[in-house]
């Protein structure tokens, strides 16, 4: 469905956006990957996506907390393919600690990798979307772009507004080819919630599974968690024509989360 298309999934070495990535190389799209990680790891896994589907795979190496680096990727994506067809926000951090004590380079790191990145990576590949009346942008927003918890100041912020950015750019698109929309994950067992749940379990005396159970629990009625792959095929249909009117949507995909 996707062949000939190019793919920029952010913080595509791990979790969700490498879920992401798999699914979009499996419908034929040219990815590239873009995020931290060891190497030779990084390397390995390029590698394997484009042997087993047949597509070109590239790494960017960008840091999307340096406006300037978005751009050069961006750039360079351009010269080598023509731009980005398949725009996927994904990267993103946490950080957990109330309001008063929250330290500010963690704000303010939170706040330019999980949204100014997405602004910047939009404003960046928009114009070459336009140029051939295509494009999909699904920003990896989160239950927290629509509700609050506490002790996550920034991280609740930066999605809330990644919700708005998504609306906008929803708009400023409508009559195009072009669509933007934001997906609203609940859990979803990665690197980030694993070191939240090893935090939950030093602090309450938890095993690893306790911790597991008792986070999922709090909020997801469904008390499971989403999955990687189920995530990338809600992306994969927002890249489908049967989304050509989806703009400027926010879906959730949360067991259950923000129903309550
Ligand atoms: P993860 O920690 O497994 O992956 C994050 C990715 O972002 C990694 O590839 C990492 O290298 C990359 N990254 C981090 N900082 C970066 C930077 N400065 N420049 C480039 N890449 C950077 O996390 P995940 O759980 O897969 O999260 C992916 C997205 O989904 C995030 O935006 C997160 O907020 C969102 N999300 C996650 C959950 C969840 O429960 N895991 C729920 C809702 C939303």
């Amino acid at each position: 469905m996707l062949k000939d298309r190019t793919a920029l999934v952010t913080g595509s070495t791990s979790g969700i956006g490498l879920g992401i990535a798999r699914a979009l190389a499996r419908e034929g799209a040219n990815v590239v990957l873009n995020g931290f990680g060891d190497p030779a790891e990084i390397e390995r896994l390029r590698a394997e996506l484009a042997r087993q589907h047949g597509v070109t795979v590239d790494y960017a190496a960008a840091d999307l907390a340096k406006p300037a680096e978005i751009e050069a990727m961006i750039a360079d994506i351009e010269k080598r393919r023509g731009g980005v067809d398949i725009l996927v926000n994904n990267a993103g951090i946490q950080h957990v600690a109330p309001v008063e004590r929250f330290p500010t380079e963690r704000w303010d790191a939170v706040i330019a990798i999980n949204l100014s990145a997405a602004f910047h990576a939009i404003r960046c590949a928009l114009p070459a979307m336009r140029r051939r009346n295509w494009g999909r942008i699904v920003n990896i927003a989160s239950a927290h772009g629509l509700v609050a918890s506490t002790e996550k100041a920034a991280y609740v912020a930066a999605k809330h507004g990644l919700v708005g950015l998504t609306k906008v750019v929803g708009l400023e698109t409508a009559r195009s080819g072009i669509t933007c929309n934001a997906i609203c994950p609940g859990w979803v067992l990665t690197p980030l919630v694993q070191k939240q749940i090893d935090a939950r379990a030093a602090q309450e005396g938890m095993t690893p599974e306790q911790a597991r159970l008792a986070l999922v629990s709090e909020k997801q009625p469904s008390q499971e968690f989403v999955t990687p792959e189920q995530l990338a095929e809600l992306v994969v249909f927002l890249c489908s024509p049967a989304a050509d009117q989806v703009r400027g949507a926010a879906w959730a995909m949360d067991g259950g989360w923000t129903a309550q």
